[in-house]
């Protein structure tokens, strides 16, 4: 037990802090090392947790979020939630009701759905949420996008479903542009100085042999 909590402490005082440009009332913490993701090695493992489950944190990120909306989206029926980010997602549909968005919807509130999602990444709607999508103005909600491969696979399926994506927004992204989509992170790698991606086969620190630290994908790490 002793042991555990000092391995606890001992994993704390490796996070290092980082602010938005754009919102100094939020920050990312996030453990240097060297990090497996499922398609590429990191760096740095960024931990949104208190982000996505404090409320307090996921108003503030909802706020960020609306406002990097604004002028690029008008129209939000349904926010489908990535990851874990329905907290996030319930607060930002509150904003965008409240703010300068419309959508289509009868009751003029804003579905806040969860998809299924397969061990090969493919997002399933069970039939009582499918209204919320077909033929529905949709914003993809995600923790983390650092690499398109997953996100291509979620957008794909959403179309499979009838849903016309409008935006995605993300807490922590590398990317502005997803083929023809547009992606609006509050966090980005300007954010976290010195933050790198590799391809695995280009890793430096494989090629220097260094061992994995741990595994990430969009529920947390696993040390290893
Ligand atoms: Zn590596």
């Amino acid at each position: 037990m002793e042991n555990k909590n000092i391995l606890v402490q001992d994993m704390r005082d490796k996070f290092i802090k980082f602010y938005a440009e754009n919102d100094k009332a939020i920050n990312l913490k996030a453990m240097p090392g060297h990090f497996a993701t499922s398609s590429s090695h990191v760096n740095y493992y960024i931990d949104i947790t208190n982000l996505k489950c404090r409320a307090k944190e996921a108003r503030e990120v909802a706020k960020s979020m609306q406002s990097l909306l604004l002028h690029h989206v008008t129209t939000v029926d349904t926010i489908v939630c990535m990851d874990g980010t329905n907290v996030v997602g319930a607060y930002l549909a509150e904003e965008l009701e409240r703010g300068h968005f419309s959508n289509n919807n009868k009751h003029e509130t804003v579905y806040v759905v969860e998809p299924e999602v397969n061990s090969i990444g493919q997002l399933m709607f069970r039939q009582s949420i499918r209204m919320a999508i077909e033929g529905k103005n949709v914003l993809v909600l995600l923790a983390t996008s650092t690499t398109g491969e997953t996100l291509r696979k979620s957008l794909e399926c959403i179309e499979y479903y009838g849903g016309n994506i409008v935006g995605i927004t993300a807490i922590f992204g590398t990317m502005n542009k997803i083929d023809k989509y547009d992606v609006f992170p509050v966090f980005t790698p300007n954010d976290l100085p010195g933050y790198e991606t590799y391809a695995p086969s280009e890793c430096p620190y494989c090629k220097k042999n260094i061992p994995i630290t741990g595994i990430v994908n969009g529920y947390g790490m696993s040390l290893l």
